[in-house]
């Protein structure tokens, strides 16, 4: 295993592992490079760029696996299990009108909460440092993963 270091520059206070952990998970939540927070984290919605297009950072060596779910799950369940208790107990609304308004809602929040919630799961992962396999470097050529 290699691990991959980022370029010391002038601005290496920014740089993991020296950025704190809520730095580069809040990069990663808006969409940008945990390690020099310009280049995008993501192409389409949920796809990991392979390399940063500015510092080649390998982010697609990052494997956020299930934890994103998981946290987005555990967040909008939190955030959104209450107001249906309350709804229940102060109108009982028939049952179809809780699905009818419910399962959209939960959706829609787990749609909105995933994206940056991944991003700041490869952020935490990047701060974490990089292992890279010694004989294949990172590159375009992997396209195994979502
Ligand atoms: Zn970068």
């Amino acid at each position: 295993m290699t691990r991959w270091e980022p370029t010391r520059s002038a601005d290496a206070d920014s740089t993991p592992p020296t950025a704190s952990a809520w730095t580069v998970i809040g990069r990663g939540m808006r969409n940008r490079c945990p390690v020099c927070g310009e280049g995008k984290v993501f192409r389409g919605y949920l796809r990991v760029v392979d390399n940063c297009e500015v510092c080649q950072a390998p982010l697609g060596s990052l494997r956020a696996d299930d934890l994103p779910p998981y946290i987005t799950i555990f967040v909008a369940g939190h955030v959104l299990f209450p107001p249906v208790l309350w709804v229940e107990k102060a109108w009982m609304p028939p049952m179809w009108l809780h699905m009818a308004v419910w399962l959209p809602a939960f959706t829609i929040a787990c749609i909105l909460l995933l994206r940056p919630i991944k991003g700041g799961t490869v952020g935490w992962m990047a701060r974490l440092g990089f292992d890279l396999p010694a004989e294949a470097p990172p590159g375009p050529q992997r396209t195994d993963h979502a």
